[in-house]
């Protein structure tokens, strides 16, 4: 047996991810100069929903020195990539819950940074074969360090991949990509892991920046503490609707009218959680590409 998973729930993931890969090529493909970025997002996270999966998260379209998390808001009918950028595509789609988180880079254009989009890529291919029970986290950080590193680059020792569970897209484990011995815990069978290099030629950390335009219900809120009965109202029906997956400010202005408002009052009462952008200290240029795993005892299945 490869793993002590039930069949059904493995089924789950292997369309969960077959999705989110068709999707991610699918998106590639949309990739050109002068596209917007909402057609983009819309494009693919309608084309997730058309194949029978649902959005694990907004798109994320992260451009040059933003790292990760931006989606843009239901107004940004403007906003086009450029001849030069250099685009985090992250996507994520599931089914039942069952999660497939997965990135890639493209630079629009023109192929200045090609080796830094090759670094990321090696570095993921070799944490993959890397990956198995008993791995140690470090060993995967080392492994992604050392290949960034060779090419001339950093890695981002602020990011880390993460394990995933049902309707949990960071459920706990976080996985390096830097060698750090602190990282001392081993990976087992049947652990769902999104590994996800950067490579940057800045420094190497990311810094918070402007809002991304994606939000999460805080898990650990009671609406009971609340006495305003129009924001519990509110925090209930944004969390039925959204549940546990972070949403975008698209999303939510589609099911209510005064979102800004409503986002703003929600935010403020601490129901909710606004991402912010993660965006090189340097703002150096940043690579990534991201794979979805299921750990077996030999090795482990990609399934994007
Ligand atoms: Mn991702
Ligand atoms: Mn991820």
């Amino acid at each position: 047996m490869r793993f002590d998973m039930n069949d059904v729930i493995y089924q789950n993931y292997i369309f969960a991810g077959k999705i989110a890969a068709e999707a991610r090529e699918f998106g590639v493909s949309l990739l050109k100069p002068e596209a917007k970025f909402l057609d983009i997002a819309e494009k693919i996270e309608s084309k997730i929903i058309d194949r029978g999966a649902g959005l694990a998260f907004p798109v994320n379209i992260s451009i040059n020195e933003i790292a990760a998390h931006f989606s843009p808001r239901h107004d940004e009918k403007e906003l086009c990539l450029k001849k030069g950028d250099v685009v985090k595509l992250d996507i994520g789609a599931h089914f039942e819950g069952f999660i497939a988180d997965t990135a890639i880079t493209v630079e629009i254009g023109s192929n200045k940074y090609d080796d830094m989009i090759k670094a990321s890529s090696e570095a993921l291919d070799n944490a993959i074969s890397l990956l198995k029970s008993k791995t140690r986290l470090f060993e995967i950080g080392k492994c992604v360090e050392d290949t960034i590193n060779s090419y001339g680059f950093k890695p981002i020792n602020n990011l880390t991949g993460h394990s995933m569970q049902r309707y949990v897209l960071h459920a706990g484990k976080t996985i390096p990509n830097v060698g750090d011995k602190v990282y001392k815990n081993k990976i087992k069978v049947d652990d769902v892991l999104a590994i996800e290099p950067f490579a940057t030629n800045g420094a190497g950390q990311v810094i918070t920046g402007n809002g991304s335009n994606i939000y999460l219900c805080k898990n650990t809120f009671n609406p009971r503490i609340i006495r305003d009965n129009k924001a519990k109202n509110m925090f209930n029906k944004t969390r039925n609707t959204f549940k546990t997956l972070p949403f975008a400010e698209r999303w939510f202005q589609k099911q209510f009218s005064n979102s800004d408002i409503l986002l703003k009052k929600l935010s403020f009462l601490g129901m909710i959680k606004h991402y912010p952008q993660l965006v090189d200290a340097n703002k150096g240029i940043v690579t990534q590409k991201e794979h979805t795993v299921i750990i077996t005892e030999e090795g482990c299945e990609v399934i994007t």
